[in-house]
């Protein structure tokens, strides 16, 4: 009998060897594809039913000409899924990669996600060479997607941007707040202007997509859809070329400038400068950004028409005049003697210029101090308090944005009980031109103004003359209200009208 040779002996051996791993494999493949198989099969087609939300597109903010100041278009975000955040570790690097962002700013999205529920955003409003580069990896990047999603834009800029407004996600603070009105978390809301106190038109009811997902996340199938609704369009009575042409007057100064219909109060025109583009509160505004505009000592987001309150100055002697005439203190016939000024105790209070003899029209027309000095003092500071409250100063006006200050009209009383102080005479003289303790607005100015021209008629101001709805039904219109009827005769405006008119209207 021949022997066996070792090295067949090692070959059988070897493929004894090979043969008993080939057998156990196969029975593991056996045992993977036959007996868990249906359980693998199941796992990958495993599928849950998810809700994604559908943001409503916001109404449109357009002047009184129908060209909009506020729209939104469509924007294309980059997303983490709802429950997903645990592949941020995997993820994140592939995404600094592809997205052009460092690492930590994608981890710092994700540690500030809100709720459990909600997407991380890892990028918003993306381009479409990004968009693609993400679409091509789309199968290395399980959980994430793309989403569209309206995006706030202001195509005029800085242009009525206090008036206007901007939005900004939901604060805990106003959650809170407006609890009834079915805000959510996530959900963005008008901060300021128009935006804010008209949000309950402007932002619509979010809509719903049910979807089956699978277990990466993809959306298999989508099984119902309760579309959004959108916001209502929202008109303005602000004129654009005239608001255009108020700001460019204002350009590098700090002001305001007002203009309004005096019959019916609707403003015209509301500039405020310093002024800031709202479109950088249209996506999550970086912080770095935000306390630039915060720290800007110029405070950039104050609109000055309405929160911020000065002496009026010469402007105000329309109602020291008013004053003067209705507590019978002096008559349109009435003259008083300027010689560059005039005593008030010892204190010598200057003119800006020698007058001669001066009666009320002149002294409207000319601005002379020392006549209004004299009418001050004739009325006292307590009817001259009196009349400037009856036309709307010291009160709110209450227009129909929020940020609106008081201003103050001081009397002897205000000041005993907060300065711990007498009422000198001298007070009283300055409050009649304007100055002094008193402070006013912008827009309480320009109704005194709008008073005088319009019979006496103190007028709630207003800036959204209507709101219209997707269909074009009217579902709000704005119905000008007289506050406050002044109880001045016909006669004591007119004379205080030709007065102003002059101002306007004689060379000199
Ligand atoms: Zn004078």
């Amino acid at each position: 009998m021949e022997r066996t040779p070792p090295w067949l002996t090692r070959v059988g051996a070897f493929a004894f060897l090979t043969f008993l791993l080939l057998f156990v494999l196969l029975g593991r493949l056996w045992n993977l594809q036959i007996v868990r198989g249906e359980e693998f099969y199941a796992r990958s087609r495993a599928t849950y039913v998810r809700e994604v939300r559908m943001e409503a597109p916001r109404g449109n903010i357009l002047d009184r000409k129908g060209r909009a100041l506020a729209t939104s278009r469509t924007a294309f975000n980059i997303i983490i899924v709802p429950g997903k955040d645990s592949l941020v570790p995997m993820l994140s690097p592939k995404l600094a990669k592809l997205l052009g962002v460092p690492e930590e700013e994608i981890r710092r999205r994700a540690g500030g996600k809100a709720l459990p529920y909600m997407p991380i955003y890892v990028a918003e409003d993306v381009d479409i060479s990004t968009l693609t580069k993400v679409e091509e990896h789309r199968p290395d990047l399980p959980g994430v997607e793309i989403e569209t999603a309206p995006r706030r834009f202001y195509p005029y800029g800085q242009t009525s941007a206090h008036l206007i407004g901007y939005i900004g996600e939901v604060s805990k603070e106003e959650l809170r707040r407006l609890k009834s009105d079915g805000y959510r978390p996530g959900d963005w809301i008008g901060k300021i202007g128009v935006e804010r106190s008209y949000d309950r038109y402007l932002r619509g009811r979010p809509g719903r997509r049910l979807v089956m997902v699978d277990a990466y996340g993809r959306t298999v199938r989508i099984l119902g859809v309760d579309p959004p609704k959108p916001g209502a369009n929202v008109y303005l009575t602000i004129d654009l070329d005239l608001q255009r042409s108020a700001e460019e007057a204002l350009k590098g100064r700090r002001g305001a400038f007002v203009a309004l219909d005096p019959g019916s109060g609707a403003v015209l025109c509301m500039a405020s400068s310093p002024s800031f583009d709202p479109n950088l509160f249209a996506r999550r505004i970086r912080p770095e950004e935000w306390r630039r505009i915060i720290g800007n000592p110029a405070h950039p987001l104050q609109n000055r028409a309405v929160g911020a309150s000065a002496p009026p100055g010469s402007a105000f002697k329309i109602i020291t005049a008013a004053a003067g005439l209705y507590y019978g203190a002096i008559t349109p016939q009435t003259v008083i003697h300027c010689p560059g000024g005039c005593y008030v105790g010892r204190r010598f209070f200057r003119c800006w210029r020698r007058h001669g003899a001066v009666n009320l029209v002149k002294a409207i027309r000319e601005s002379c101090d020392t006549y209004f000095y004299q009418v001050a003092l004739r009325v006292g500071p307590e009817r001259l308090a009196k009349m400037a409250r009856m036309f709307g100063l010291g009160e709110r006006t209450g227009i129909d944005i929020p940020g609106e200050v008081r201003g103050l009209v001081p009397d002897p009383r205000w000041k005993r009980r907060r300065l711990k102080e007498p009422w000198f005479g001298g007070e009283t003289a300055n409050f009649g031109i304007g100055q002094g303790f008193l402070k006013v607005t912008p827009l309480q100015m320009a109704l005194v103004a709008a008073a005088v021209a319009n019979g006496g008629k103190v007028l709630r101001p207003f800036v959204v003359g209507k709101v219209v709805d997707e269909r074009g039904k009217v579902i709000y219109k704005a119905k000008p209200k007289v506050k406050r009827r002044l109880p001045l005769a016909p006669w004591m405006l007119e004379v205080i009208r030709r007065g102003m008119f002059e101002v306007c209207n004689l060379p000199g």
